[in-house]
């Protein structure tokens, strides 16, 4: 392709994507779509010969859009918010179109120091302290892996020199709540601790961690021969965006010798809200956290950021030096390749920079708080109709409804709370996702699409109401 060529068809689709987000609210939120349905439609082998792109557009109209679930829609309540501004879409644009990568400074040096600034700028936006330093990794998963890298080598003296986990003489152990993210778990089998080693600690009724519990489970691995290692506390739960008590939980782990993580991946973004602060009061003393700016905040996916204390300790952990990428100026500049686990690295900077010069931090957080109050609002119609209770307080904007018609069974009330969903979801009119939540199937409604209006949560409302009346 010429760029002659690119600036033709990059034009048309970027008045594809300008049309697609002008008419989203027209479209149905999901696709009835059946599994294998695309793939079929495709050719099952690759064209030998070139072809124009401008059919691309034609398949995007009729295949693809077709058969997606529209995070970007304003009646989008499910999983969680997976905000795409455009701002970031222009500076995701940008770093493909320059299409470099950054495996040391020298390999890209603005590409790194764009990165040390706008981490540095989030870190501020979120009131943590200057004693942070951030990168950007793909996803929290990732971040979270990291993080207990860092810890199996805190605690184990640098194992990793030696006979790494293999030759450990008591195991290490992992703890994270009953309610945190299945990532914690698979960070925790991936770096080598084993299932036996990861203890899931009681939760209180909101569904935070225990303290108590923490330090009664550490104790116990203790006079059974194993070394408390690392904690993973999560501000925001998946399912009802809870949050663990993270001054407490430092207070249990640092008596023990354990890391403290702090899994924030959505409720991270709040954190630019200073009235959202208590939330993670104790954050400061934690060893690293983990925010994802591609969920609430906006930032077109993927974008994960990883903050750390000690950056010295992660370096180290992390640290690769093969002759052919060093460089005379190795002792003066970040190499990002030493921050993480992947070698090349895109230039995801620029959307997230692109989205805060555009936005700016006072548009970012009207936007959060009128989020907050679309599901303070929700909650109040919720709680004011006979039938109906939410089942969880809402912290932030996670509203969990539950509809009980009077004499339904325990059973019944479950295969309800699903089939409301499935039937909001089938109808396009919105998208939303059930949850088990203490033992019961609820109707989870995740508030923060960038476009989502105090009408479009009150649309959703009346059709959870027209749904549950059907007989
Ligand atoms: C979304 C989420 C994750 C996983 O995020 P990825 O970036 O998709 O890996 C982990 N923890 C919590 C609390 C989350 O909300």
């Amino acid at each position: 392709m010429t760029p002659d060529e690119f600036r033709r068809l990059g034009h048309r689709i970027i008045d594809w994507i300008g049309d697609y987000r002008e008419t989203i609210e027209s479209r149905p939120v999901a696709p009835p779509t059946s599994p294998g349905e695309v793939r079929k439609a495709l050719p099952a082998s690759p064209p030998e010969l070139g072809e124009s792109l401008d059919g691309m557009l034609h398949d995007l109209d009729q295949l693809i859009a077709p058969n997606l679930v529209h995070w970007q829609h304003p009646r989008f309540f499910g999983y969680f918010p997976g905000n795409a501004s455009l701002e970031s879409v222009l500076g995701d644009f940008l770093s493909s179109g320059l299409g470099v990568v950054g495996l040391s400074w020298q390999a890209a040096p603005a590409l790194a120091e764009v990165e040390e600034v706008v981490t540095d700028w989030v870190r501020q936006a979120i009131g943590l302290s200057g004693a942070w330093q951030g990168v950007i990794h793909d996803t929290a998963s990732t971040a979270t892996l990291v993080a207990l890298l860092c810890a199996r080598e805190r605690s184990s003296g640098f194992g990793l020199a030696r006979g790494g986990m293999q030759a450990e003489p008591h195991p290490l152990v992992v703890y994270a709540s009953a309610q945190s993210h299945s990532s914690v778990d698979k960070a925790a089998l991936l770096a080598g601790f084993g299932r036996e080693n990861v203890h899931l600690v009681p939760c209180d009724e909101s569904h935070a961690m225990l303290p108590d519990a923490l330090d009664a489970a550490m104790r116990a691995d203790r006079d059974a021969g194993r070394v408390p290692c690392a904690v993973v506390a999560t501000t925001g739960t998946t399912a009802t965006t809870a949050f663990d008590p993270i001054d407490s939980i430092v207070t249990v782990a640092r008596t023990h010798g354990a890391w403290v993580h702090v899994d924030g991946a959505m409720a991270g973004s709040a954190m630019i809200l200073p009235e959202c602060r208590p939330l993670w009061e104790g954050v400061e003393r934690a060893d690293s956290v983990v925010l994802n700016p591609h969920k609430w905040l906006g930032v077109v996916f993927d974008a994960s950021l990883f903050y750390v204390r000690d950056g010295e300790h992660l370096v180290r952990v992390m640290g690769t030096n093969p002759s052919y990428l060093q460089s005379a100026v190795d002792g003066e500049v970040r190499n990002l390749r030493d921050w993480g686990i992947p070698l090349g690295r895109r230039f995801r900077a620029l959307k997230l920079w692109a989205l805060l010069r555009g936005q700016g931090l006072e548009a970012l957080r009207s936007r959060l708080r009128r989020d907050l109050d679309n599901a303070q609002w929700l909650a109040r119609q919720v709680e004011a109709t006979p039938g109906w209770r939410v089942v969880v307080p809402v912290r932030l904007q996670t509203v969990c409804v539950r509809h009980e018609p009077p004499g339904m069974e325990a059973d019944a009330l479950d295969a309800h709370a699903r089939a409301l969903c499935d039937a909001i979801n089938r109808s396009g009119v919105a998208y939303l996702t059930a949850a088990s939540v203490n033992g019961e199937w609820i109707a989870r409604v995740s508030i923060g699409a960038e476009m989502t209006e105090r009408e479009h949560v009150a649309t959703l409302w009346e059709a959870m109401r027209a749904e549950a009346a059907k007989p």
